[in-house]
C-alpha cells in the first residue's frame, strides 16, 4: 500500500487555516504548525476592547 502523503502548512491564520479545512478529506496527512497556541485576528482585538462589537 502506497504511504500518505503528509502535508506541513506552515500558519495557522486564515489562509492556513483555510487550507486545513480544504484539505480535510483528501488522502493526507496534515500537520499545522504555528509559532503559538492559539489563533489571534488583531483587527477584532481593538474592537473588544472599546466594545464596538454587538452582542445577541
Ligand atoms: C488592522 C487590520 C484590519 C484588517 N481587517 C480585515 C477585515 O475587516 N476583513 C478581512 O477580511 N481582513 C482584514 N484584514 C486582513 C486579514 O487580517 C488578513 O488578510 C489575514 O489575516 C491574512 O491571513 P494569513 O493567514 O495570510 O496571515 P495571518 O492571519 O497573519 O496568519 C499568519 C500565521 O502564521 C503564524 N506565523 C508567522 N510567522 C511564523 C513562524 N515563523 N513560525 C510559525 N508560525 C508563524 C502566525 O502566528 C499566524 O498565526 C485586516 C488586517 C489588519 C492588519
Amino acid at each position: 500500500m502506497a504511504e500518505q502523503a503528509q502535508v506541513v502548512i506552515l500558519g495557522g491564520g486564515f489562509a492556513g487555516m483555510g487550507a486545513a479545512v480544504k484539505l480535510k478529506h483528501a488522502p493526507v496527512k496534515i500537520t499545522l504548525i504555528d509559532q503559538n497556541d492559539y489563533h489571534t485576528f488583531q483587527p477584532l482585538l481593538y474592537q473588544l476592547a472599546t466594545a464596538e462589537m454587538e452582542f445577541d
